[in-house]
């Protein structure tokens, strides 16, 4: 088989980019996905926010990608159909330091293009009567997505472009060849001219295969959630933060409203013992060793506070007490039995070899034959329509 193009992933990152590909050339470009559905890892499991941006420092990739992302996913959202709403946010300060982190946010809501202001606790109380805070950021851009359904219509729209897609298909190993890649599958090999390598959570061990992006490594971190009883989902109108820690890349135990009315708490941040790791019981010995093995895990964790914080996080995932203890910082009237066990996803967070999480969106090139997407990390879904697009920007450079 050969085509033009193969995408490896079909998860947002994935589909958005042979979406736009196909959008961008006449080439021919297929996509291939080891499960037998689209968006059953990270795209398919996680809180279904449009993170608006005003988290993010101005001027750097991610944050004109989850602005410009947030605004084009609601167009192409109304326009197919997809479950999408502007509910907003509140980030809750409960602390004066919180409260002064506010002030930084508002000033990056701001050089972002972001409309989002400080509010008092009164009206904080007015948006959201159970909130506990001093003071709130307010974003009222914030939304709430059916993500799976959004993968779908966008790879329905690609299909329409001319995309094949080729499901429970795993790609084995990438080999190159004097005309691009040889992309060896369990159900066979596929020749392409480029290959763009969208895996989430295995893309650096595609990557690596052939040599490239060695500096960047997956570390696993489980989110879990539960979710409110139908009779207390009026705890929560709408999104629930808590102030974020600018060191840390997680946002904390946090309330969403979603789009179906039911309102998820979570997600946590746990270390997971295998990159599909899905239950606090799961271990993937290969993912573990490989883990343990990476002296980027040893130089995440020599860090007091990332050690003190990764204790923390995995406490509230065998005891839902503590769960609910983090829980009911945001809203106090939450109580241990309002919280029902709901789904959990794996964070494909990247490390450097030097232990930093890294925070920014990270692709490599691959001479004129390959982009390998090593860290499509959150808001990966927000920012998945400008990143695909570039992503095929740059396709289109090499092809
Ligand atoms: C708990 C959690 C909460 C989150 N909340 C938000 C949020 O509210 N808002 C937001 O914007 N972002 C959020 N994110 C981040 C966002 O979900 C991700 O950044 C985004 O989904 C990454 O998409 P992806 O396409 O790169 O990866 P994935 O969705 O993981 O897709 C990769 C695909 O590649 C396939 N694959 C892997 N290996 C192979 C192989 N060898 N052969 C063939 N196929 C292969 C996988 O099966 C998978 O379908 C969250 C993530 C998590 C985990």
């Amino acid at each position: 088989m050969e085509h033009d193009v193969v995408v490896v992933g079909g998860g947002c990152v994935g589909v958005s980019t042979a979406y736009h590909v196909a959008g961008r050339t006449d080439l021919d470009v297929a996509l291939v996905e080891k499960e037998h559905r689209l968006a059953a890892h990270q795209s398919g499991r996680n809180s279904g926010v449009l993170h608006p941006g005003f988290n993010y420092e101005p001027g750097t990739r991610k944050a004109e990608f989850a602005v410009e992302g947030t605004r084009r996913m609601k167009a192409f959202c109304d326009e197919h159909g997809v479950p999408c709403e502007e509910v907003g946010v509140v980030v809750a300060a409960r602390s004066d330091a919180e409260v002064r982190r506010l002030d930084d946010l508002a000033a990056q809501a701001d050089a972002n293009g972001v409309d989002a202001t400080v509010v008092d606790g009164e009206r904080l109380r007015e948006l959201e009567p159970h909130a506990a805070g001093r003071e709130a950021l307010h974003c009222p851009e914030a939304a709430s997505v059916d993500a799976q359904q959004y993968v779908y219509a966008l790879a329905r729209e690609a299909r329409e472009r001319g995309v094949t897609l080729h499901l429970d298909t795993e790609v084995a190993s990438l080999d190159r060849t004097a005309g691009g890649y040889s992309v060896r599958t369990d159900s066979g090999t596929i020749d392409a001219g480029v290959v763009v390598n969208a895996a989430g959570l295995h893309a650096d061990r595609l990557a690596h295969s052939v040599g490239v992006g060695e500096r960047y490594h997956v570390v696993p971190f489980r989110g879990e959630y539960y979710e409110l009883p139908p009779d207390r989902r009026d705890l929560v109108n709408s999104m629930v933060y808590p102030t974020p820690d600018p060191e840390l890349p997680f946002l904390g135990v946090h309330y969403t409203r979603r789009t179906d009315g039911s309102v998820i708490v979570g997600p946590n941040a746990v270390l997971a013992f295998g990159r599909e790791a899905y239950e606090n019981t799961d271990v993937d010995l290969d993912d573990l060793r490989d883990a343990l093995s990476y002296e980027g895990f040893w130089r995440l964790f020599a860090s007091p506070k990332m050690l003190r914080v990764a204790a923390a996080e995995l406490g509230t995932s065998f005891s839902k007490a503590r769960f609910a203890a983090a829980a009911r910082k945001l809203v106090p009237a939450v109580t241990e039995s309002d919280l029902a066990p709901s789904y959990a996803g794996v964070r494909a967070q990247v490390v450097s070899r030097g232990g930093d999480l890294v925070k920014q969106p990270v692709f490599v090139e691959d001479d004129d034959r390959g982009v390998h997407v090593l860290n499509a990390v959150s808001p990966g879904l927000t920012c998945s329509l400008p990143f695909g697009d570039h992503l095929a920007e740059r396709v289109e450079a090499m092809a």
